[in-house]
């Protein structure tokens, strides 16, 4: 069998001690595959976050092994895991995390900046995620002077400006109205389709898991449920795109 690209073995997180202590995670299995498009759901406090912590290797577990690409992560250096996060990773979040005071273009070229290419490779890089995110023109203007929904794209642009194996959002249209959320669902999963992005996105809302290809249920730091959507959303429903907001 190949080597997964993702591999939760008997992940627990633990924080505190003593009274205080907490089991965020309980010994998590859980395997990815390239190209999937996951949705991670489960109630306020089920182990949502600090499992997208680990797999963003933002986190260290306390127990278990995370294997990306077979590597075990959790015995790589900071250094190592920070390079991997830049190599492979994609973030997008709720709140868009973008530089207030700075142009689409030179928000999505942040992480080349970061990674020392050169002024040419990163305008380049970032005039291309902006054209893929639908906001080609836009490269000149401030988060303030966007749309919700074209400033999350602007994150979206950051987040595959690198060409990531996989993204990773937390509730990525938890700040957005209905018909927005839906153009951001049918963004990501075009990056799915026709980039083979994996796409790990946690999310509240059963209309916009209802595009993933699998929903993985978090309850009480445990996965509840693991299961495949046999018929994932494709199209923003009509009602969606009528609103006028
Ligand atoms: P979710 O994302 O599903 O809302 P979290 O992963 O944020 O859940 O939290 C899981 C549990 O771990 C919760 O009980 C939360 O209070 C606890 N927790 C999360 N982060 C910390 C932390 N840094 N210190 C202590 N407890 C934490």
């Amino acid at each position: 069998m190949s080597v997964p690209l993702i591999e939760l073995r008997s992940i627990s997180k633990r924080y505190g001690e003593g009274a205080a202590e907490l089991m965020a995670l309980k010994t998590i299995d859980l395997r990815i595959e390239a190209g999937e498009f996951v949705a991670i759901m489960g109630p306020s406090g089920s182990g949502k976050s600090t499992a997208m912590n680990i797999l963003g290797c933002l986190d260290t577990p306390t127990g278990g092994q995370y294997l990306f690409k077979g590597a075990r992560v959790e015995t790589l250096s900071r250094d190592q895991r920070a390079r991997l996060r830049r190599r492979y990773l994609g973030f997008v979040f709720q709140g868009f995390n973008l530089l207030a005071r700075t142009s689409a273009k030179e928000n999505v070229e942040l992480p080349l900046l970061y990674r020392g290419d050169s002024a040419h490779d990163r305008a380049r890089a970032a005039a291309q995620a902006l054209s893929d995110v639908g906001l080609a023109g836009w490269e000149t203007h401030t988060p303030g002077e966007l749309s919700g929904g074209q400033q999350q794209r602007v994150a979206i642009a950051r987040a595959i400006v690198t060409q990531p194996a996989v993204v990773l959002a937390d509730e990525p249209t938890g700040n957005l109205d209905t018909r927005r959320s839906h153009e951001i669902m049918g963004l990501l999963m075009a990056l799915n389709r026709d980039h083979g992005i994996t796409v790990l996105m946690v999310t509240h809302e059963p209309d916009m898991a209802a595009y993933a290809h699998r929903m993985v249920h978090f309850l009480d730091g445990r996965i509840a449920k693991d299961a495949v959507n046999p018929t994932p959303t494709t199209e923003a429903p009509a009602s969606a795109l009528s609103e006028t907001t």
